[in-house]
């Protein structure tokens, strides 16, 4: 039985709900009056439930979609501007004693060199990540409760936050790793990480089980339930994401936002984030074998759909999209990507021998940094590399909070241009500074407030000057 604010998986993502979540989309996927009324109401930044998001990507009418393209970028650009927050991965571990059948960590794959860092290892990969200009990391690891415990995961944080290096800092470690205890959530948050995100891979129960068969990940209610555990153990800020191409795709999308839901009822704040990774290559892994796969239209409709229905939730885009498909998703919704990522564990330090093999994924994005640093400038985006919520301890519901008292264009849009200043003076090529300077100037008359404004233009002097790290 459908019930949003159970704790039990199957009933806050609950197969009837889904598919008669289906059935009523399919039904309704030409009904226009009710397509312009769902519509209207997401043009006031409330949201949707996941039937009325449902009937949006169901519908295949040229001008509906259009029109559902136009309103995500106005909701994209009224919520967050013409900003992108930047990061980079970080492979620590890729030891997995699970068994996912999309995954080329998993257990009984023997051609891959399995490798953890060592603390000193991690401090050469993340000067090298510093050096290249990153303030935000998310930190990967397989499941191993034995090569790879909490109490490592743990101490690379504090490694990590420790390293001062030049210029550079890691000002926020987000962590994806697998489903764990309340105990070791607490224990997260403790060592004072950003986001904990942890991917669902598939809503669909019977497709979970069949592509997960052993392993601790393979209990599909701990894991399904790992972000109520997290919330549980303090974690304000937690992540979702599909992989898109496991199951059918218009399954995962209600799924997706009935966990969201499920959040907000519980916890009265959804997901911090929303990642939207495809399956893609990798050692041992051929797509193909996966017939859901999605095309890069029927991709795009799903990140404009999902920035309609959570207006306030952050879209995350990795690497394993092209260039060419960042770019389109960018303009519909996505406003966080990674940049200059390595898939491998100690990748930033060491190009790897082609026999070690121990990628995730394979990059489709090859661009250094300050290639997509300047790519973004030159479409006009700012990048940001701002963590100010997370250090002045605004969490959970801020962002909310800061585009409900219309303080983005006075608060995130100063810091993003401050942090991206640091970058210019401390990392970017002369070509990458040049557009960076004029893309300063052009967007410090957007900071409406005189007083903020006036403040910003101070800051960005001293910046220039050799001072760091101001944030409002
Ligand atoms: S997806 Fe995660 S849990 Fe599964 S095999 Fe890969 S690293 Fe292990
Ligand atoms: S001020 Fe807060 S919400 Fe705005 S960009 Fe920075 S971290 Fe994000």
């Amino acid at each position: 039985m459908y019930n949003p604010k159970s704790k039990i998986a199957t009933e806050f993502i609950d197969d009837t709900e889904i598919q008669e979540t289906l059935a009523y989309a399919a039904e309704n996927k030409a009904n226009f009056p009710l397509i312009d009324q769902i519509l209207e109401k997401a043009a006031t930044l409330k949201g949707l439930n996941h039937r009325e998001a449902a009937v949006l990507l169901e519908c295949e009418d040229p001008a509906y979609l259009e029109k559902i393209y136009a309103l995500a970028r106005e909701i994209k650009e009224k919520n967050y501007g013409n900003r992108i927050v930047m990061f980079a991965p970080l492979y620590l571990s890729n030891y997995c004693v699970n068994e996912c059948r999309y995954c080329p960590y998993h257990h009984h794959n023997k051609h891959i060199a399995r490798k953890q860092l060592t603390q000193e290892e991690i401090v050469r990969e993340v000067v090298a990540l510093q050096d290249m200009g990153h303030k935000r990391l998310a930190l990967e690891t397989g499941e191993d409760p034995v090569n790879c415990p909490i109490d490592y995961v743990l101490e690379s944080i504090k490694t990590i936050y420790g390293i001062k290096h030049k210029n550079g800092a890691i000002r926020r470690v987000n962590v994806n790793i697998a489903a764990t205890t309340v105990e070791n959530y607490r224990k997260l948050k403790e060592a004072g990480i950003g986001t904990y995100i942890l991917f669902q891979e598939t809503y669909h129960k019977e497709s979970y089980e069949h592509l997960h068969p052993t392993g601790p990940k393979s209990n599909y209610a701990y894991h399904t339930e790992a972000h109520d555990r997290a919330m549980q153990g303090g974690i304000d800020d937690v992540g979702l994401g599909v992989l898109f191409g496991l199951e059918l795709y218009r399954y995962e999308f209600a799924g997706l936002l009935m966990h969201a839901e499920h959040l907000e009822a519980v916890f009265g704040v959804g997901p911090h984030t929303i990642s939207v990774p495809r399956v893609c290559p990798a050692d041992d892994i051929d797509p193909g074998e996966f017939d859901n796969g999605i095309s890069d239209d029927t991709f795009a409709k799903i990140v404009a759909c999902i920035r309609i229905a959570v207006p306030y939730t952050g879209m995350i885009i990795s690497t394993r999209e092209s260039q060419k498909v960042r770019e389109r998703v960018l303009h519909l919704g996505v406003s966080q990507i990674s940049g200059g990522s390595r898939t491998s564990v100690g990748g930033y330090v060491e190009e790897e021998k082609p026999e070690d093999n121990s990628a995730q994924f394979d990059v489709s994005d090859h661009r250094t940094l300050d290639e997509v640093v300047r790519w973004l400038m030159e479409m006009d985006y700012v990048p940001s590399f701002c963590t100010a919520c997370y250090r002045e301890g605004r969490t959970g519901d801020r962002f909310m909070s800061l585009c409900k008292a219309g303080q983005i264009q006075n608060c995130c849009l100063p810091n993003a241009l401050m942090t991206l200043k640091e970058y210019l003076e401390d990392y970017a090529s002369p070509e990458t500074r040049a557009v960076g300077e004029r893309l300063i100037t052009a967007n410090i008359p957007d900071v409406t407030n005189p007083k903020a404004r006036q403040v910003l233009v101070e800051r960005l002097e001293k910046i220039a000057q050799g001072e760091r790290d101001f944030r409002f």
